[in-house]
């Protein structure tokens, strides 16, 4: 049995929760904290786009201005969300083609991902120019030593995992002791190895001062600035933002909470997480229900002995309430794969017999119930739960053991 095919992928989905930014908000929380960026404005509309480039000419003198689709994902030049914009005119036609595209980029699924909003920002390079360069500039943790890095690479701007590939000798990093957080010399550093000198090596030494203030501040689990640019004049800005948080130290920044973008994440996600649930869609034909994370490993495990395939992995917590058994019963069928639902919940706390009730009045409410589901409680109250399941009359079948359980899956389900 490959149990790491089904585990790998789902322990960094629970373990790992994190929230994704769109680029004009990482820019704005960097910009926050000191670090120099190039300045925008976001529009949802051509004509708010236009507002927007006409405030910005104002506010930095720029004539020229790029457009770029805000979407949860990367590579949107290379799928031609990202556009040059030389005149009002040329802002109100890009911004009417980019809103509403379906952009597809080397980092969406081949459908793409549907763009509500552009950020208009200010022309920062100037054509032509070789004392421009784009500089790569991430920040994260490494999970082997346990510590924030920095990674750098004066090859920014284009496909980094081909930097990696083909010249990792020129990717950089710099790791950070908690103890001390990042020193000065550490950022001189940074900006030494990317051959910068005179004033764009203190605005470098700033830039990444101010940029690991800011990872260390929000609780970000990734930020990755490609490119960062320094322009012929010196200065050093973010061009791009991709900013992750955390979602464990979300507690503690309730007003970035408000920046999540649910038409950006698959809706049963958000629908499972909104009830509580911690919710993983994988492939099989066997829908779980229950209650803890390792019952929920073992139970999958049990089913794969049997012959089936986990559709997913579902722990209702602590409190399998009707209401909550009722949502996870929804959002399990969702998946038109599932053939049947295990339903494996311990009465430690929670009676079996609540829970059994929880079972009966779901299927009852939801109505159109056309898969076999297969209870197995265990713990206080098991004998009457059984008993109740037993003697509803609906296609709900008991269990007190799992292999039990099991069995009935596989026999069930053919
Ligand atoms: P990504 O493709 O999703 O990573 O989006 P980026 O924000 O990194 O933009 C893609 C590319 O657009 C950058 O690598 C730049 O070459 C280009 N770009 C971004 N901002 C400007 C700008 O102000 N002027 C010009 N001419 N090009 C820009
Ligand atoms: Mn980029």
């Amino acid at each position: 049995m490959n149990d790491t095919a089904i585990f790998a992928p789902l322990l960094i989905k629970i373990k790992i929760r994190y929230m994704n930014l769109h680029e004009y908000q990482g820019k704005e929380i960097l910009a926050s904290y000191g670090v120099t960026v190039q300045r925008g404005i976001v529009a949802s509309t051509p004509d708010e786009a236009v507002a927007a480039a006409k405030k910005l000419s104002e506010e930095t003198g720029t004539g020229w201005w790029v457009l770029k689709a805000q979407i949860h994902a990367g590579g949107r030049g290379k799928g031609g969300g990202v556009k040059l914009a030389k005149s009002l005119d040329d802002v109100k036609n890009i911004a009417s083609d980019i809103i509403g595209m379906q952009l597809v980029t080397p980092q969406t699924s081949a459908e793409g991902k549907k763009v509500h909003q552009v950020l208009v920002a200010e022309d920062v390079y100037y054509p032509g120019d070789s004392e421009t360069s784009e500089i790569y500039m991430s920040v994260l943790l490494n999970r082997n030593t346990g510590r924030n890095m920095i990674m750098y690479s004066t090859e920014g701007g284009m496909d980094i995992e081909e930097v990696a590939d083909k010249t990792p000798h020129l990717i950089f990093t710099e790791e950070i002791d908690p103890k001390v957080g990042l020193q000065g010399f550490q950022a001189r550093k940074i900006a030494f190895n990317l051959g910068l000198s005179g004033k764009a090596f203190k605005e470098m030494t700033k830039f990444v001062m101010s940029l690991y203030k800011a990872y260390d501040g929000i609780d970000a689990s990734l930020f990755e600035i490609n490119p960062v640019l320094k322009t012929s004049d010196d200065k050093i800005l973010a061009v791009d933002a991709k900013v992750t948080l955390d979602d464990n130290g979300l507690f503690r920044h309730k007003d970035y909470a408000e920046m999540r973008d649910k038409r950006e994440e698959d809706p049963i996600d958000v629908e499972a997480g909104e009830a509580g649930l911690n919710f993983v869609n994988l492939d099989g034909n066997v829908g779980c229900m229950v209650n803890g994370a390792g019952l929920a490993m073992a139970t999958m495990d049990i089913i794969k002995m049997a012959g089936g395939n986990p559709a997913n992995f579902l722990d209702v917590g602590g409190t399998a309430d009707a209401a909550r058994v009722e949502k996870a019963f929804r959002i399990i069928l969702q998946d038109e794969k599932v053939e049947a639902i295990l339903v494996n919940i311990f009465g430690g706390i929670v009676r079996c017999d609540r829970v059994a009730q929880g079972v009966i009045d779901a299927y009852q409410n939801i109505g159109d119930i056309n898969v076999p589901i297969i209870v197995r409680l265990q713990g206080t109250n098991a004998e009457e739960a059984k008993k109740m399941i037993d003697e509803s009359g609906l296609e709900v079948h008991s269990a007190i053991v799992l292999k039990e359980a099991a069995d009935k899956v596989k026999e069930l389900i053919g």
